[in-house]
C-alpha cells in the first residue's frame, strides 16, 4: 500500500508530552494531528467510563474501524498512550517520549490524577513499558525514543521529526 504522506505514531506515559508534541509538530508540517482520546470520545469506541481510573474503557476494534479510512490514506499523527494496536503497515514512524520520575510526577499531580493512576504510570515510566511495547509490535529501525523534560528539548525532538519527514517524502516521491 501506497502513501504519498507517512503517518506517526507519537507515544508515551501520560504527561510526557505527546499532545505538545503532536500539536507543534501539525503545526510545522501540515500533518495532521489525531488525538485517539477524543476519537474514542466522540465516536464512543468504548464501553463505559472506569470511574476508579478516571478514563474510558476503549473498545479496539471499534476505535480502528473508526479511523482505518482516514488513516491508511497517510499523513496522520496518532496521539495516544498506547501503540501497538496500530496495524504495522499503517505505521512508518514511532516517537516514544521519556522523561525522569520527578517530572512525571509534578505534572501528573498538576493535572490531579488519582492516586492510582498516578502511581501506576509512574511505574510504567521507570519499566519503560510503553518503549518496550513499540519495539515489540513494530520493525526496531522505525522506533525512536526521544527526551520531553524541557522545551528546547520539545524543539529539538520536532525538528528531527520534520527532518525525519523530509527524507521521508524524498525516499518516496513517485
Ligand atoms: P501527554 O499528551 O503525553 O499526556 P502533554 O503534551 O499534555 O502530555 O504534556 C503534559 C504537560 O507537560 C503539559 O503541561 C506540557 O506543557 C508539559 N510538557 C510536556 N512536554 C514538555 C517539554 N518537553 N518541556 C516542557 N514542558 C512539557
Ligand atoms: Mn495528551
Amino acid at each position: 500500500m501506497s502513501r504519498t504522506l507517512p503517518n506517526i505514531i507519537i507515544t508515551g506515559t501520560p504527561g510526557t508530552g505527546k499532545t505538545c508534541h503532536s500539536e507543534l509538530l501539525a503545526e510545522r508540517t501540515g500533518l495532521k494531528h489525531l488525538s485517539i482520546n477524543d476519537v474514542v470520545k466522540e465516536k464512543e469506541c468504548h464501553e463505559g467510563w472506569d470511574e476508579e481510573y478516571q478514563s474510558w474503557i476503549v473498545d479496539e476494534d471499534k476505535l480502528l474501524d473508526a479511523i482505518e479510512d482516514e488513516v491508511k490514506q497517510g499523513g496522520y499523527i496518532l496521539d495516544w498512550h498506547a501503540c501497538d494496536l496500530f496495524p504495522k503497515s499503517w505505521i512508518d514512524l514511532v516517537v516514544v517520549l521519556r522523561v525522569d520520575t520527578a517530572t512525571l510526577f509534578d505534572r501528573l499531580t498538576e493535572r490531579k490524577y488519582p492516586e492510582v493512576k498516578l502511581q501506576e504510570n509512574i511505574d510504567a515510566e521507570i519499566m519503560e513499558v510503553l518503549l518496550q511495547e513499540a519495539k515489540e509490535a513494530y520493525d526496531e529501525e522505525i522506533v525512536v525514543e526521544l527526551q520531553s523534560v524541557t522545551a528546547d528539548e520539545m524543539e529539538s525532538n520536532v525538528d528531527r521529526i520534520v527532518q525525519w519527514l523530509e527524507q521521508w517524502k524524498k525516499n518516496n516521491a513517485q
